[in-house]
């Protein structure tokens, strides 16, 4: 049997595009001791991937050309050769975008599809998940009857956000890409109010959202629509920087309004955080997480786009806002 992969072809300028994947037939990959062939099942595609496309220094290494994209995905057993996992068993863990990988069985996690769907482990309670949970109460320690501000707020990380916002007796403002998504947000999620930045004023329309001011604002997105939170802060504020999305596909740096002078007056305090800083806590993330979803205190919203050779243009869709709540490819 043939195996196919998706590869790094080339570094984009600006916005990735078909050219920058390559689809390859390879042979079946065959699992060594301590190994196991998998299937995979879903696939996570991820907007710090952009990032890894980029030259240089980050928190993870970037892709060389040639290289096969890996990410979050879950992934059915074929073939074992590692005691802790059966054939049939269904797993999650970092994988290449490929129909079959080879994986070593301790860089995997086995996952109960009894429990949740098997889908939730890449989103609410998988990485995205635990970014919203640990991002939002552990930088930003909202308190009952504060304003948390959410950007990004109808996507994977933003939608739990906002839910754990409002479980915490917040008054939960978030700001997204289109009107149908904010009516999910609100009629769906419990949000109190929503924006819009793709319509109108947004620096009056978060005026009118947060009478009382902007003690907590949880930022995926950066740029213009983080410059008009900064004159609402509130003495104290937290400002959690857990993404730039709006600045990923930029080629030259973006100089905004600078912050300090917000930050300085008002005592804030700005942070960012890459979820991996978190891995010792994962267990705790996860145990309340499933909790809250176990007694109907949260939801969540999955895009599934079906096809392996759709995996590139489900990746793109993140940057023109196509998915409400954790983008998935179904393969
Ligand atoms: P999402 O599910 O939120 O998908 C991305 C969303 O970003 C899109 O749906 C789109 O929604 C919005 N968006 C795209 N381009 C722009 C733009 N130019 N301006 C404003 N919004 C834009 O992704 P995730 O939940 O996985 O990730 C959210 C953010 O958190 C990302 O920035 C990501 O990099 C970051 N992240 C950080 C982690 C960490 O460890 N710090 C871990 C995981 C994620 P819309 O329709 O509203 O425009």
């Amino acid at each position: 049997m043939q195996n196919k992969e998706i590869r790094f072809a080339s570094r984009p300028a600006g916005m990735p595009s078909a050219e920058t994947f390559q689809f390859v037939e390879t042979d079946l990959p065959q699992p060594g001791d301590g190994e196991v062939l998998l299937r995979t099942l879903y696939i996570s595609v991820d907007p710090y991937l952009r990032g890894r496309m980029r030259p240089g220094r980050s928190y993870v290494a970037p892709f060389e050309v040639g290289d096969v994209i890996s990410s979050g995905a879950v992934a059915e057993v074929v073939e074992s050769r590692a005691p802790q996992f059966q054939k049939g068993d269904v797993v999650t863990g970092m994988m290449g975008w490929r129909l079959f990988n080879v994986a070593k069985a301790s860089e995997l996690r086995k996952i109960d599809p009894q429990l949740a769907p098997v889908t939730t482990s890449l989103g609410v309670l998988g990485m995205p998940g635990l970014t919203a949970y640990f991002g939002l109460l552990d930088i930003g320690a909202p308190k009952e009857g504060e304003t948390v501000v959410v950007s990004g707020a109808a996507g994977a990380v933003g939608t739990t956000v906002c839910q754990i916002a409002k479980l915490k007796g917040c008054r939960a403002v978030g700001i997204a890409g289109s009107d149908e998504k904010n009516r999910y947000l609100e009629q769906e999620l419990g949000v109190d109010a929503t924006i819009n930045y793709k319509n109108g004023d947004v620096a009056q329309a978060l005026k009118d959202a947060c009478p009382k001011g902007v003690d907590v604002y949880f930022d995926n997105v950066g740029g213009e629509v983080s410059d008009a939170v900064m004159p609402l802060l509130n003495h104290g504020a937290r400002l959690i920087i857990c993404g730039q999305i709006s600045l990923y596909n930029l080629d030259k740096q973006d100089i905004g309004p600078r912050p300090q002078p917000y930050l300085l007056v008002n005592s804030a305090l700005m942070q960012g955080f890459i979820i991996s800083d978190y891995a010792s806590r994962f267990p705790e993330g996860v145990t309340q997480l499933a909790g809250w979803l176990g007694a109907g205190k949260l939801k969540y919203a999955e895009t599934i786009v079906e096809g392996f050779e759709n995996t590139p243009q489900a990746f793109i869709g993140l940057f023109s806002g196509e998915n409400l709540g954790k983008q998935i490819v179904k393969v």
